[in-house]
């Protein structure tokens, strides 16, 4: 059996935001078995909670954004990533601004800030989804898809034409280990030329070398260089992860993606909410291993996702 975990006292961080350029004050507190990850901050003097989930979901093509009401949130995905990524399942994350900081561009500045704080075991047992039927969703060449697997897998791949990008797979076996060590210090990136048209439209206005990779025609504008010679495709995974939160429980199964993004991301959460038939909750056994010994009956199923979000996609 595994427990839900949370941490273990307030840990705060400041910073611009990727798109608005607007600086924010992120505080993430300790909250009780079985809150979820909920977004709290005061809007028109009313302080305002938007749960981390599907249904306040709002899909655009940059980056993971939710609202509820008129709480409106954007940028979330570093964010969760390291949440998920590091199996931390109830937090109050109470921001003073409308976007999560970019900081440097990944979840490494997250992850050590949680670890700072501790992560604590709780006395609820985790809730895992577990696939048992494939679910998928494609838009022209590209396509995501889950499988049923023992075990959460992610295999990604990319294609770019660029020279420095060109082809990248990379396979993620999920563990907190895991994501510390290949996935959670993979930036986010963009393409010189979509830089300046995302300028133009008002986005991207807090980015800059110190948060995002930025390649031209022919290369890395960053003098820093790489943190992994693969580090775009790492960084895809690193945002599914953190757009699989919005399912507010952990999924174990073979997620396939191939040349996606933020918008394929939100429509397989969709589909997967959407799709009762297609998975089952259950717990784990000591031994980490799945056992469907507590799988609920259909009338028990409920919807992961109890309030809507939004997934603004970044780069
Ligand atoms: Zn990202």
């Amino acid at each position: 059996m595994r427990f839900q975990q949370t941490i273990g006292k307030a840990i705060s961080v400041s910073g611009v935001g990727l798109h608005s350029g607007e600086r924010a004050e992120l505080t993430i507190h300790p909250a009780p078995p079985s809150t979820g990850l909920v977004f709290h901050k005061v809007t028109s003097g009313v302080l305002e909670a938007c749960p981390a989930t599907i249904q306040c979901l709002h899909p655009t093509d940059l980056c993971t954004a939710l609202s509820f009401n008129a709480f409106q949130i954007q940028t979330v995905e570093h964010l969760l990533s390291a949440l998920s990524g590091l199996e931390i399942d109830n937090a109050s994350l109470e921001l003073a601004g409308n976007e999560i900081p970019a900081l440097d561009g990944s979840s490494a500045p997250f992850v050590k800030l949680l670890q700072e704080a501790g992560i604590i075991e709780q006395t609820i047992p985790r809730t895992y989804l577990k696939i048992v039927h494939p679910i998928s969703v494609e838009r022209g060449n590209k396509s995501l898809t889950v499988y049923p697997a023992p075990l959460q897998k992610i295999s990604y791949s990319i294609e770019y034409d660029h020279p420095l990008i060109q082809s990248q797979t990379y396979v993620h076996h999920s563990s907190p280990t895991e994501f510390q060590r290949n996935i959670a210090s993979a930036r986010t990136f963009a393409f010189k030329e979509e830089v300046e048209g995302l300028w133009s439209r008002g986005l991207g206005m807090g980015g800059s070398l110190e948060n995002t990779l930025v390649f031209s025609d022919t290369e890395l504008l960053n003098e820093t260089g790489l943190r992994y010679t693969d580090e775009c495709v790492r960084h895809k995974i690193l945002d599914l992860i953190g757009d699989l939160a919005l399912l507010g429980v952990p999924v174990i199964g073979h997620f396939i993606a191939d040349r996606a993004g933020h918008q394929l991301h939100a429509e397989l959460v969709t589909a997967i909410n959407a799709n009762p038939d297609s998975w089952i909750l259950i717990n784990t056994d000591v031994e980490g291993n799945t056992t469907d010994s507590l799988v609920p009956d259909q009338d028990s199923k409920r919807s992961t996702a109890p309030e809507a979000h939004h997934v603004y996609s970044s780069f």
